[in-house]
Formats: C-alpha cells, structure tokens, sequence
C-alpha cells in the first residue's frame, strides 16, 4: 500500500510538450496519476495540455540551467506536496559524423552531458526526499530514465550524445542500488521513435524499415506503454528495456 493521504499519485515528466515525453505524460495520465507537464520553453502547447487533464499543472525550465532545475523539483513539491514518478524524458541530442572528431567540440559535449546527464542527476538527488516520503516496501516510488539504444551500442547521431546516454544508463543501475527498496530506478533506451527529434534522420529511418523486424521506427505511444508498464511493476529496478523493434536481431 503507498502512504495515501487521499490524493492522486503525482508524476513529474520532463520535457512532455513534445514527442515521448508527451506520450508519457498521456499515459500515465490515463493510468490514474495527476501530472505535472514541463518543457523548456512550449509554454502554450503545456498550457493546452493542462486543460486537457484534471489537476494537471505546467511547469517552465532549462534543464541546461542548474538552478531552474533544483526549482523545478521545489515548484512541483510547493504545488502538489507530494511527488511519486519522475520522469527524466528531457533530452538534447547532437548529429555529427563519428568520423569528424573536431566537430566534437568540448562545448558540445559540455551541453549534452548538462540536459542528459546533470539535470536528470540533479533532479533525482532534489527528488529524492519526497520519493521516499510517498513511497512503501510493496509499492515503491518511481525513477524512469529515458536513454537511448545509442548509450548501449556504438551507434547514434554523434559520439558525444550517444555516450551522455551511455551515462544515463549506468547511472540508472547505480541508482537503483543505492535508492532501494524504497525507490526503483529503470530506463527506456529506444531505437528511432517519431518525433520532432527525429523527423530529419532519414538514414536512421531507412535502416529501420530495411533492416529491423518490424519494419519502421516506433511511435512515441509505443514507448509510452513501456512506461507505463515499468511504473506500475513494483518489482522491476535497474534495468534497460531496449525498444529498437527487434534491430538488434540482425
Ligand atoms: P522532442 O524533441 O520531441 O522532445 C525533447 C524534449 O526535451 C522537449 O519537450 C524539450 O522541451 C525538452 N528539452 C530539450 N532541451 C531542454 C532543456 N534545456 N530544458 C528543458 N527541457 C528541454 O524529442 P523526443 O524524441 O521526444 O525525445 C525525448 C527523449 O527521448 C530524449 O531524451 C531523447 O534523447 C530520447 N530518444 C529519442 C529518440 C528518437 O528517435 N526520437 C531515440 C532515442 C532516445
């Protein structure tokens, strides 16, 4: 049982005016969760979404800024006092030829790791206190990271991206270790998945229709199913679910 106070369980996803995040956000709202909706900058499209469902609220950061981050955790707890699933859907990425080192730039890798890493890092550690607060031994509270097939194989739009989600995904093992039992930590790492991210990566999409079982990339409600599996299975901490439509088969 969690601690009920009589109120809806609340779910923080981050960067869910858009693509997965969005999908996610959809979901779980179905699943019985009030959610708190957040985007850099889509204040309008969040606003939208806010009248769309009950007791949802919108918050506006750059995660690439560190204290609008530590706020972010602090508005959403001063707003519902209580926070169950965090989301860290927010993510940028990079394309750049893995060949081309010098167009690798430090300053790249310094925005990757800031919106891949450090916020995702720094969202859990402000988290962390309230997560504990909601949660219970049978019904634990709930970190969902979403990373990418690219943090497992050597593949990806560029070096720098692939390796800040190679990161996400061991600091979710990690994580999960150290935060149980009363926080489990997992990751969804898809293959391409239809979003504004992904709506210039034609070769990325051509290798999936030619050579992935299914025959196409996913659409971001087929991640959102994932997700919501993963937050309602009380006993599943510290893995990655790759969702590449079978890819890796071939
Ligand atoms: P998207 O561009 O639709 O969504 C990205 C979201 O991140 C946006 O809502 C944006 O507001 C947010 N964001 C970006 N920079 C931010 C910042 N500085 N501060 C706050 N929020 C910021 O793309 P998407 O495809 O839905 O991506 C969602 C996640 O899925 C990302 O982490 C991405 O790396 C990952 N992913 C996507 C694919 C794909 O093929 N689309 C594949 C693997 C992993």
């Amino acid at each position: 049982m969690t601690k009920d106070r009589g109120e809806k369980r609340v779910a923080l996803v981050t960067g869910s005016t858009s693509g997965i995040g969005m999908a996610i956000a959809e979901q779980l709202a179905k699943d019985g969760f009030t959610i708190a909706f957040h985007s850099k900058s889509s204040v309008l499209v969040g606003q939208s979404l806010v009248e769309a469902h009950l007791g949802a609220y919108y918050f506006q950061a750059d995660l690439s800024d560190q204290s609008q981050t530590c706020d972010l955790i602090a508005k959403v707890l001063s707003h519902y006092g209580r926070l169950d699933v965090l989301v860290n859907n927010a993510g940028i990425s990079a394309t750049i030829p893995h060949t081309f080192l010098k167009e690798a730039t430090p300053e790249i890798w310094r925005d990757l790791y800031e919106v891949n890493v450090i916020a995702p890092w720094t969202l859990i550690a402000e988290a962390e206190n309230a997560l504990r607060q909601s949660s219970s031994r049978e019904c634990p509270s709930c970190i969902l990271n979403i990373s990418s097939h690219a943090g497992i194989r050597p593949k990806g739009a560029s070096i720098p991206y692939s390796v800040s989600k190679a990161a996400l995904n061991h600091m979710t093992k990690l994580l999960a270790l150290s935060l149980a039992p009363l926080i489990r930590v997992n990751a969804i790492a898809p293959g391409l998945v239809e979003t504004p991210m992904s709506k210039n990566w034609t070769a990325a999409r051509k290798l999936w229709e030619k050579r992935s079982p299914m025959g196409r990339g996913a659409q971001p409600e087929e991640i959102a199913q994932m997700a919501s599996m993963l937050v309602a299975s009380h006993y599943i901490t510290g893995e990655i679910l790759i969702s590449d439509g079978g890819l890796n088969l071939t």
